[in-house]
Order: structure tokens, then sequence, then C-alpha cells
């Protein structure tokens, strides 16, 4: 008997759903360990709070003096909690969240000790950075990488620790990290759109990009997942036939929240509260298992970090629930896999959401303004969009028929669509007065101000306009937010602040009025971007052939897809908008690439080891047990055995030629990955991994799996998908 595997099972099937107590509502505990504004204004001198304030809100740097009040009050607040260190939290190009702990205690002779933390330790740090990637900027021996104060994400306490948000930068002054560009690029949208929404209301001062992620997760069993080797190196099942029932009944999906889990996900909530990460909406999703978490939405900073703190917590909480939660975009063949929408819009500090339909016709024209623009400026770089939700995890998400496809298209739905149709109609230069009434009356003014019915319901689409948001779907559970709104904040301010000069040069060359200049430039918009809107099923074959018509890039792995990062269009792109230098730019593809490789590598290894070491074993095993069987016949019925032993011959000999040719796969992929190893140039190392490499997974598993129906249940060594996806 399988002796892990089935001790598993049996603890698995006996646990109860640990206890939770929520006996404060959420609305009292909500940021109760965050240190934002309303503990500022208890804690902060009127001038401290001032200069953070003008730092948060207008990106004032904070004087030495300033920063020395911030971190006393700061201290005494945490202490106030029980707080006995400190860190600084960086996201580092790992994927994970990174933090060195500091005491506050310090001695100060003569037997005495005090807590102590000033200015200097809260706006900068200098972690020994040698160990996280760095794409070759900073030389190991060099291993300086400064850590530095990020003021406008809130400290938080987690556990007895007081964890404050920073940047994380090189020696030189290059980012190593994920929230360095990020909070560039939030710069630049935010510039661009100020200067296009000055176009309809002159004072506004700021436009502020919004994040709202919905984290899709499995929830397994701590002691079941512990039993797979495959789930503990890689976060994904390798190997596993389909069970008999999947998700076809759709019961998982509709049914309620099985009661462990949910008092894992309102534990996790609770934790959630206290960090000030808004969460709300909770559901099952499509695959047994398999669940879904939303907040409100925050400012893109904000929200990428809060998406980050989650991922770390989520895994901390399982484990007080006996569950490990894989955020791996695709842990099991044959259902679904997980991904992160990705809901992002525009608002400027009036309030008013940019991509949200008003009540005027002028408000109209800037809701169509900031949406066409977007429009264009994912049609202009799709390809580095589709890049920038690139792993070697998500490859098997998309464009695997149940995930948006590898292809970038936009889903505007119906009344949209005819509104663009109408505006493509409109006068070359100036405009009639009637028709300008026209438009405004019935074009424009026409838009209904909820759209929110017509336009959630393509699924297919890997961006879709959603009524007041765009939701970018095709990112990956697993994935930081950080890289793809870097990217698409970027490529949106790059084209508004195009569409400011194009409008401009009408209003000055052509005399044209601002309203005329505008509908003139959208016009021609309009008539360039079609190829990138699609409103069709995204999962069909036809619209691959379709796109390719189209022009549109169809990258389905993760090097192909990355090759475009660091193309001259994308260098100048970055650099012209101060998001990236070329420096940080290939230093960040050879991070990616490399990531790449090292997880097919680690994935290859593991499936070599667990068919070599655990199926071939346990299938001779069973052979064995055939043959013993066999031969009692022969015993027993002398030349008539074959009579009674047909079907067990049968079965000794499928079980053979399945060995061999696990045998004969798993050595000609360790033959390949020693090629691939000696190879130094780390672009066609990651195309051998991939190209090479990675098609052996699929043959080996198939012959496994295969072997996993014929051998007695009794003696097979990995739990099986039915007790990985069910018992809960
Ligand atoms: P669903 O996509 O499941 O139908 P919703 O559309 O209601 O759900 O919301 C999904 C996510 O979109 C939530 O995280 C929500 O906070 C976020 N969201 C809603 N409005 C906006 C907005 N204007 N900008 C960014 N995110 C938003
Ligand atoms: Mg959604």
């Amino acid at each position: 008997m399988s002796t892990l595997r089935f001790k598993a099972v049996q603890l698995a099937q006996n646990r109860k759903p640990v206890e939770v107590v929520e006996d404060k509502r959420r609305s009292e505990i909500f940021g109760a360990n965050v240190f934002n504004e309303y503990s500022m204004r208890q804690y902060l001198t009127s001038d401290a709070f001032k200069g953070v304030m003008n730092a948060i809100q207008h990106g004032k740097k904070i004087d030495r003096k300033i920063a020395n009040q911030v971190a006393s009050s700061m201290k005494d607040w945490a202490l106030s909690k029980g707080v006995t260190h400190y860190t600084h939290w960086f996201q580092p190009l790992t994927g994970a969240t990174a933090e060195k702990h500091d005491a506050f205690f310090e001695t100060i002779g003569n037997g005495m000790a005090i807590e102590k933390f000033g200015g200097s330790q809260l706006v900068q740090q200098e972690p020994d950075a040698s160990s996280f990637p760095n794409g070759g900027i900073r030389n190991t021996f060099e291993a300086r990488g400064y850590t530095a104060w990020d003021p406008t994400s809130p400290a938080f306490i987690y556990g007895t620790t007081l964890c404050i948000p920073t940047i994380f930068i090189s020696y030189t002054g290059e980012a190593l990290d994920y929230k360095t560009p990020l909070l560039r690029a939030l710069n630049a949208v935010d510039t661009a759109a100020t200067a296009v929404c000055k176009y309809f209301d002159k004072n506004v001062k700021k436009v502020t990009s919004s994040l709202g992620w919905e984290q899709e997760y499995f929830l397994v069993d701590k002691a079941l997942a512990g039993s797979r080797p495959d789930i503990t190196l890689t976060g994904r099942t390798l190997l596993g036939h389909s069970p008999a029932k999947g998700q076809q009944l759709d019961d998982h999906y509709f049914g309620s929240i099985p009661s462990r889990a949910l008092n894992y996900i309102r534990d996790l909530e609770t934790e959630c509260m206290y960090l000030g990460i808004p969460v709300k909406t909770r559901h099952n999703e499509v695959a047994p298992n398999q669940f879904e978490l939303a907040p409100i939405y925050e400012e893109a900073n904000l929200a990428v970090d809060h998406n980050s703190l989650l991922m770390d917590i989520m895994g901390r909480v399982a484990n007080r629930h006996d569950f490990k939660v894989l955020l791996h975009e695709k842990p099991f063949a044959g259902v679904n896999g997980s991904g992160k929408h990705n809901n992002w819009s525009l608002s400027n500090d009036a309030g008013v959401n940019l991509l949200s339909p008003g009540q005027t016709p002028m408000s109209n024209l800037q809701f169509l303004t900031f949406f066409i623009n977007t429009i264009k400026a994912v049609y202009n770089n799709e390809e580095l969009l589709r890049a920038s939700i690139a792993s070697a995890s998500n490859d098997h998400r998309l464009g695997a028929n149940e995930a948006p496809p590898a292809i970038m298209s936009i889903f505007i739905g119906q009344q949209l669509t005819k509104v663009l149709e109408e505006l493509e109609g409109v006068t070359n230069g100036k405009l009639s007065p009637e028709e300008k009434t026209d438009l405004k009356l019935n074009v424009i003014g026409k838009i209904p101000d909820v759209l929110l019915d017509n336009t959630d319901r393509n699924r297919t689409s890997p961006f879709a306009f959603t009524g007041n948001k765009f939701e970018f779907r095709a990112v990956g559970s697993l994935a930081n937010s950080a890289n793809p709104m870097t990217v698409l904040n970027t490529i949106v301010a790059k084209q508004l602040k195009n569409f400011k000069i194009e409008v401009d040069k009408l209003i000055e060359e052509k005399g044209l009025k601002k309203d005329e200049a505008i509908f003139n430039v959208l016009r021609e918009y309009i008539k360039s971007l079609k190829n990138i809107l699609f409103e069709g099923n995204g999962y069909g074959a036809a619209w691959e052939k379709e796109a390719k018509k189209r022009g549109l890039s169809n990258n389905k792995t993760t090097p192909e897809a990355l090759k475009v990062k660091i193309s001259k269009k994308t260098i100048d792109l970055f650099e012209e908008m101060n998001v990236m230098s070329k420096v940080e730019i290939e230093a960040r593809y050879e991070i990616e690439i490399e990531d790449y490789t090292l997880r097919i590598q680690i994935e290859s290894r593991v499936i070599g080891d667990i068919a070599g070491n655990h199926i071939i074993p346990t299938a001779v095993r069973y052979q064995n047990m055939l043959i013993k069987n066999v031969s009692g016949l022969k015993e027993i019925f002398g030349k008539d055995f074959e009579k009674y032993a047909s079907e067990q011959i049968l079965l000794i000999q499928k079980i053979s030629s399945h060995i061999e040719v696990i045998h004969a796969k798993v050595d000609a992929m360790i033959a390949e990955r020693k090629k691939a190893n000696a190879i130094n140039d780390p672009v066609k190392k990651a195309y051998e991994y991939c190209n090479t490499i990675k098609p052996f997974f699929e043959e080996i598993r198939y012959h496994c799996d295969k072997l996993e129906l014929m051998v007695d249940d009794e003696i097979w060594p990995l739990t099986k998908y039915r007790e990985l996806m069910f018992i809960r």
C-alpha cells in the first residue's frame, strides 16, 4: 500500500473546519494595522503630516527633519501595537516580496536600552542585494542595492513587524524591482492624461490610474499537496489522469462555498481588513476547489502592493487551515486554470472616471477621447502588452482553449461599436453647426451612462471594455500586476501625448475649434484601429486565422513573446516616457528569459524523477503481481491457462510498452537538457528548453497517466486528481 498517499487522504478526510472568530465589524478593523491618514493625523505633528501628504499627492520630496519626525511617530504608533521590528518591504524581480527585519531595540551603554527609529532608517536601507536577480546590472561582488521609502503606499504592520513599502534600486540608480518602473509609468500617465483633461476641464491637476484585480486560486489540503512532489516543487501537477468527474456539471461554481474553505476565506479577509486591503467579493470558480477574491479598486500602485501582500498572506493563513494555496495558472490539466483580471481605469482629481460615459455631450466626448485613445494605445502596442503577461506558467493558460488567447484584441460591445461607426463619418475639417448639434444630440449625447449590462458578456476577450473600465483578463494568477500595469499605463501615456500634439496642431494650424479638432483626430484613429476590435469567439480556430490576416501577433510561448521587450520601438517608448532606460529594459529581459529556463528546467527534473522513481517502480511491482498470477494460473490449468490469463498477459505487455516509452523519453529529455545546459546564450537556451525539452512533458505524462489507469489503486503512489480536487 502506498502509505504516504493513503495517510494524506485519511488526514485530509478527517479535517474539521478551523474555527474563526469574527467579533468585530469589518469597518471597525479596516486599516487598523496601517499607518494611514487616520493614524498619521493622530501621531504626526501638523508639519510632518503636511510633508507626507504633499509627497503622496504632489510627489514632493520629504526633507530630513520631517523624515525624522515621521520615523519617530511611526515607531510610537507601531510600539503601541506590540511591534518589535521594522523592515523595508519591496518587490524584487523574483516575483515574491522581500524583507529583512531589524529590531527597533538599541543599547545605549551602561546596560541600558531603548527603542529607536530615525529618519535615515525610514528613508533608505542597504540590503545585501547580491542574491536578487539583477540581469547583470550589479556586479555581485559589489552587492549594493538600495531600498528607498515610497510614501505613496502606507506602512503597515504584519505580525510584529512594521513593513515600509520601498522601491529597490542598484547602486547606480537602476530599478531592480517592479515598483520603480510602475511609479514612473503612473507619473507619465498622470502628466499626459492631465494635459488632455484640460481640454474638458481647466481645473484638473492630477489623473490617477486605478486597478481592481480579481485573484483566482485553488485550495488543496496541505497533506495531499505535500504528498505530491510536483506540487511541492513546481506549484502544479505534472502528471495525473483526469478524474471521471471534473467541472462538467458546474456544481462547484454554482454551489455554496465548502465550509473548510469558507473559514479560510473569512480568516484571510479579516487579515486583509486589518491591513487595509478592501476585499469585497468572494466566490467559487469554475474548477473544483477553485475560488476567487476581489477587492474594491484602488490607486494602481497601492493596488499592486496590496495584491503582492495578499498573495503572501494567502499562503500563511492557508497554513493555519491545513490548506496549500495554488496560485499557479494551471495546477491541474483538464480543468480551468486561474487568472488575475486587471480592471483598469483613469480618474481625475475631481473624482470623474474618465472611462465612464457621463451625463452631458461634453463629458461623453471626454469619455470617448480616453476610450478611443486606450484602444489605439493597445493596438499600437499589442505585442508588448502580450509580453507583459508572459511567463512559463501563464503559457499553459493563454491560447489553451479556456483562457484568453495569446492574441490581443479588444471587445467593446454593440453600443460602442455603433458610436464609433457614426463618429467615423464626421466631416473632415470644420464642422457645420448642424453637424455639431447632431453629433452632440444624437451620437455622443445618446451614449447611456450605464453600459454595464451589455458589455461584460464576452468572456473570451483578453481585453474587454466593461462599462466604466477596461478589463485586462489575460494576466496570470501568479503574476505581479506591476508588470502589465507598467506597460498599460505607459502606452496610454504615450498615446495621449501624441493625441494632444495632433489636436493642438489642428487648432493652431487649421484654425479648428477644440471640439472639432478632437472629433477630427478621433475619426482618423477609429479608421486606423479596427483590426484590434473583435467581438467574436476568441477561443475559436477561426479567430487565429482572422487575426493573422489582420496582422496581430500570436506569440504562444514566453521566449517568443518576450522578444518585443528589447525591440527598438519598446526601448524608444520606455525611454521617451521616462519609465525605463535601455539598461533596465535589457536587464529585465534577461531576468525573465532566465526565469523561464529555470522553471522549465525544474519541471523537467521533477517529471524525470517522478517517472523514474515513482511511476516505473510501481508499474514493475504491479506487473510482478500479474506475472505471479499468470504463473499460478499456469500451475493450476496447465496448457489451458491462456484461456484464463489472456487479459493479464495483455496487461503485462501493455505495462512493458509504457515503461519502455517512459524510459526512452526520460533518457532523451535528459540528453537534450545536457545539451541545452551547455548553451551560453541565455536566449537560445530558453528557446531550447521551450521547443525541445518541454514537448517531452506531454509524452511522458501520457504514458504515466495510462499506467495510472492500469495499476492497482492500492499501490499507486501519487495522490490522484479526484483526491486533490474533491476532498475538502
Ligand atoms: P466582474 O468582472 O466579476 O463582473 P466587477 O466588474 O463588478 O466584477 O468588478 C471587478 C473588479 O473591478 C473589482 O475589483 C472592482 O473593484 C473593479 N472595478 C470596478 N470599477 C472599477 C474602475 N472604475 N476602475 C478599476 N477597477 C474597477
Ligand atoms: Mg471581471
